[in-house]
């Protein structure tokens, strides 16, 4: 059972989804998707290179492209009740919630401009980059489409492997490494890898990318284990706050949707998305002040919640102490 907007009532076609799911996990997609048809002895193959839309036997190539794009065609399935509150969008919440990134990237992106202007223009690929996963976060909650999934993981990985390029402190590099430049060209490869083995097995992809976020917390303890400045351990435990609080959200989400369901509360999904975006926000910019401090000491690099700093939260700004005569001296 395949549902998509072409159906007569879509709210009908979730339904059964849905309950097709509860009694038989995966039993809606084990359709062509997954297992194309086989061509019976003789009958003409489709020539996939030249994307031909010959037939045989079930669909044809161009029916198997526009598959991917139908609503629901991923494997993936939160929480929230689909089309609940439109006919035209499958998890409404989970949708809205994306469009967060678009409110916090350009002000983390002015944010972190002074700080860009010293060091690489190439910083805000990150938060460019973030407003991307915030489209593709929205296209894939409104379409549950395996292009949505696709398009929402494969950013999130993009925007970690130039995070990584860019912040990754050089005194962890690995020893056979000697420079950033090497450094960068190792994570383009492995994330060119990564992309491609991402459509191996796509229900694994989430679980990976999370992995990603254990290995940044393990990197940021390593880095602020002897660190004194008291406001980048303040913007540290509240980043690493946030992350908890959103990848418990995420995970509870996925694995105890039965008991939100009775509590009629099934929007987890949609807080991890403002929490993710919140932590990222943290964490990118104590990354970028202790990058600062490494790679501009001579700006003199300080932190500074916006819009006022004597507040205990607020968006984290990295202020650049250091005239023009420091910069000269040094
Ligand atoms: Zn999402």
């Amino acid at each position: 059972m395949t549902c998509s907007p072409r159906d007569g009532d879509r709210r009908d076609c979730s339904l059964r989804h849905r309950r097709a799911r509860q009694s038989r996990p995966g039993a809606c997609r084990s359709s062509t998707r997954l297992n194309p048809p086989v061509a019976p002895p003789g009958a003409e193959q489709p020539d996939w290179r030249l994307g031909r839309t010959r037939r045989m036997g079930g669909l044809s190539s161009s029916e198997k492209m526009a598959e991917v794009f139908a609503y629901e065609s991923s494997e993936l399935d939160w929480c929230e009740d689909n089309y609940k509150h439109s006919d035209h969008v499958v998890e409404y919440f989970n949708t809205m919630s994306s469009f967060f990134f678009f409110i916090i990237s350009p002000i983390m992106l002015y944010l972190l401009h002074p700080y860009a202007k010293e060091r690489s223009l190439a910083i805000h690929m990150v938060w460019v980059m973030m407003i991307f996963v915030g489209l593709f976060s929205a296209y894939f909650h409104m379409t549950l489409s395996f292009v949505g999934q696709m398009l929402d993981e494969l950013s999130i990985l993009w925007v970690l492997a130039v995070g990584y390029s860019i912040w990754f402190p050089r005194k962890l590099f690995p020893s056979f490494i000697k420079d950033r430049s090497t450094f960068s060209r190792i994570v383009l490869a492995i994330t060119v890898i990564t992309s491609v083995s991402s459509f191996i097995k796509p229900t694994a992809n989430a679980y990976a990318l999370n992995c990603f976020g254990l290995h940044l917390l393990y990197t940021l303890v390593i880095e602020m284990r002897c660190c004194t400045d008291q406001k980048a351990l303040h913007l540290a435990k509240l980043s690493v706050a946030l992350w908890v609080l959103a990848i418990s959200c995420w995970i509870s989400d996925r694995f105890g949707c039965s008991f939100w369901q009775q509590l009629n509360f099934c929007y987890l999904h949609g807080i991890w998305h403002i929490l993710i975006v919140m932590a990222v926000a943290y964490a990118s910019t104590l990354v970028a002040y202790l990058d600062a401090s490494y790679e501009i000491p001579y700006s003199l690099p300080g932190l500074q919640f916006w819009p006022c700093d004597k507040w205990a939260v607020g968006f984290p700004q990295i202020v650049l102490k250091g005239t023009d005569k420091t910069r000269k001296r040094c």
